[in-house]
């Protein structure tokens, strides 16, 4: 799937197409991370459904193949899946970031049923003290973990992050080890793990390289 991935992008690079698209759907977010680089959570009505449609087309018609959905929190979008829904019918490829807090059972059936590429949401911490430190919203750790149990109940491809900041690094061995639980118990589910590094120490910095290098997909899992 990597390779084939490679390719595709090779190819569309060679014919100066861009391959992908990301689109900020909306600037609303129920979360208020200390590193979120939108300030505008709340002042700004996003675009209607009509109005992506007109840029899914044009998207169709320049090449483009894959499409991800972001925020702000997509899913706060009052037409999200119906946006959605627009772009799979134009047979683009979605990814969906999400915070994960807003997902349950139903939200992730129909999440589910857009048959997502991956759904990409973050851990920042491996307490539920210092996930809230980071995101400023008391219980983000336990809402997120119940969105990402229940998207992986359905079989959609999960891929977690971790922003690693001054606040989260001292637990960074603890989220690997936290992560690698949860993720034991859906064996072959296991996604992709990344991390990302924001004003945290070289030595976690390091760290976080090293368990970019051992991430692994789900698709090249053996049967
Ligand atoms: S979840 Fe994303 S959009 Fe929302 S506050 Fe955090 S970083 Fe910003």
């Amino acid at each position: 799937m990597g390779q084939s991935m490679d390719r595709l992008i090779r190819a569309a690079a060679g014919q100066e197409r861009p391959f992908s698209a990301q689109l900020e759907l909306t600037y609303r977010c129920n979360w208020r991370c200390v590193f979120c680089y939108n300030p505008r959570h709340f002042d700004r009505e996003g675009m209607a459904l009509a109005d992506w449609e007109r840029v899914f087309d044009d998207l169709r018609d320049l090449g483009t193949m894959n499409l991800t959905l972001t925020g702000g929190e997509p899913l706060e979008h009052p037409e999200f899946f119906e946006i959605a829904e627009a772009a799979r019918r134009r047979h683009f490829a979605i990814r969906i970031y999400t915070n994960g807090s807003l997902i349950d059972e139903a939200l992730a059936a129909r999440i589910a049923a857009l048959y997502p590429f991956t759904v990409e949401m973050s851990l920042h911490g491996a307490t539920p003290e210092t996930h809230d430190k980071a995101t400023c919203r008391p219980g983000s750790q336990a809402a997120m973990l119940r969105g990402l149990d229940a998207l992986q109940g359905l079989g959609v491809t999960v891929v977690l992050k971790t922003p690693v900041t001054s606040i989260n690094e001292h637990e960074l061995g603890a989220m690997i080890a936290m992560v690698g639980q949860a993720f034991t118990a859906y064996e072959r589910q296991i996604r992709k793990w990344r991390s990302f590094t924001t004003g945290c120490s070289t030595a976690s910095r390091k760290t976080a390289c090293r368990i970019f290098s051992v991430t692994r997909s789900a698709r090249n899992f053996p049967a």
